[in-house]
């Protein structure tokens, strides 16, 4: 725990107070904050966060043009699907479940490759990754990178307040930090470089590992339907980019206990289960901070999970070696006093598996 305490670069304002509560950063606090920390002339050590807001500066011409040059009824409906569906379940299966989370193993690196570059890289894995852990360590604590009780700027710009590694870790806590991320195939640098850039990648290869993967899928929408399908995808991608630092603040009821009786059963933490980001990209949040290691997070029967359906189908093919799915401690651990109940309420012999009671629910 000592580690995840302070595996994060702190920011300005702290994480608590003297009496060991939330600090509540005021909106300019946050923005002074924002911008000190974007300013690679101040220090290059800032040129991950940097980098990863210019990635969006760079995306939005394309909106531009899909939007007043390219615009069509149906290149609004591939952006929906591609910003919506395709990279927020890709978030779900590679930077969640895969890179935090351990959920599930690939046969090979062809396959952990190809998963990792399945839409436009735009978020950097240690960002998000690193952090994550200390989210699901400190859920709704001071430290907790995106406490929802700090308010919407303070999630929304987590990513560069909050969510960059420490600058100032020990050999020993570093080489820690570079095992989180063994298993995700990001090279990392060595101490020596990590005091330099302070970050566990590179900049160079980040910055050739993006155009490469940038190239490959803007010669491929272009050759499949020309610059309209391609400024429709990457416009789609930057507005996915910033939509998708809403959900932090959102999945945690927003500050608030939203928490709902016979829906969302964890109660150690404020995460909900919501409808959207459920059905786009498989975040049932309270399910997922139940079982974090589960390759599944969407249990009940209307609960679509599509990220885990992606997994599945790895597996079937021979792509995934194996993966963890909680379903049935979660019919165990939390929905026993149904089965029973319904067992009871119809004396009948025929409600034998927890899988029909909770079909009939
Ligand atoms: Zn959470
Ligand atoms: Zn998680």
């Amino acid at each position: 725990m000592a580690f995840l305490n302070t595996v994060l670069e702190p920011p300005a304002y702290g994480w608590k107070d003297e009496f060991g509560d939330l600090v509540k950063p005021t909106q300019g606090q946050i923005v002074k904050e924002f911008f000190s920390r974007l300013n690679v002339f101040k220090c290059k050590k800032n040129w991950l966060s940097f980098l990863s807001w210019m990635l969006i500066v760079f995306l939005t011409p394309f909106l531009g043009l899909f939007i007043f040059k390219y615009f069509s009824i149906t290149g609004l409906i591939v952006a929906f699907v591609y910003s919506m569906i395709i990279m927020g379940t890709h978030g779900t299966i590679w930077h969640h479940r895969y890179c935090t989370h351990g959920a599930y193993k690939f046969s090979n690196k062809f396959w952990r490759f190809f998963t990792q570059n399945l839409t436009l890289k735009i978020i950097p894995e240690e960002i998000y990754a690193v952090s994550h852990h200390v989210h699901h360590a400190l859920s709704d604590q001071p430290g907790d990178p995106y406490n929802a009780q700090g308010g919407f700027l303070y999630c929304f710009l987590a990513d560069v307040n909050h969510q960059p590694i420490n600058r100032n870790m020990n050999e020993k806590d570093y080489a820690k930090c570079v095992n989180l991320m063994q298993h995700t195939g990001v090279t990392t640098n060595t101490y020596t470089q990590y005091k330099k850039w302070g970050t566990l990648v590179s900049p160079l290869r980040t910055i050739i590992g993006i155009i490469l993967n940038w190239g490959f899928w803007f010669t491929a929408f272009y050759l499949i339907g020309g610059p309209a399908l391609a400024c429709a995808v990457f416009g789609a991608a930057g507005f996915w980019a910033v939509g998708v630092r809403t959900f932090n603040y959102e999945g945690h009821g927003k500050g608030e206990d939203k928490r709902r009786d016979g829906v969302d059963y964890n109660r150690n933490d404020m995460s909900i289960n919501q409808i959207w980001p459920g059905f786009v990209a498989g975040e049932w949040h309270n399910n997922h901070h139940l079982y974090p290691k589960s390759a599944r997070s969407g249990f009940k029967p209307y609960q679509v999970d599509l990220a885990f359906y992606y997994i599945k189908l790895l597996s079937l093919i021979g792509a995934v070696s194996s993966y963890r799915d909680s379903k049935k401690e979660f019919y165990a651990d939390h929905c026993k006093v149904i089965v029973d109940k319904v067992i009871v309420d119809n004396e009948k012999d025929f409600v034998t598996s927890e899988e029909s009671v909770l079909v009939t629910e």
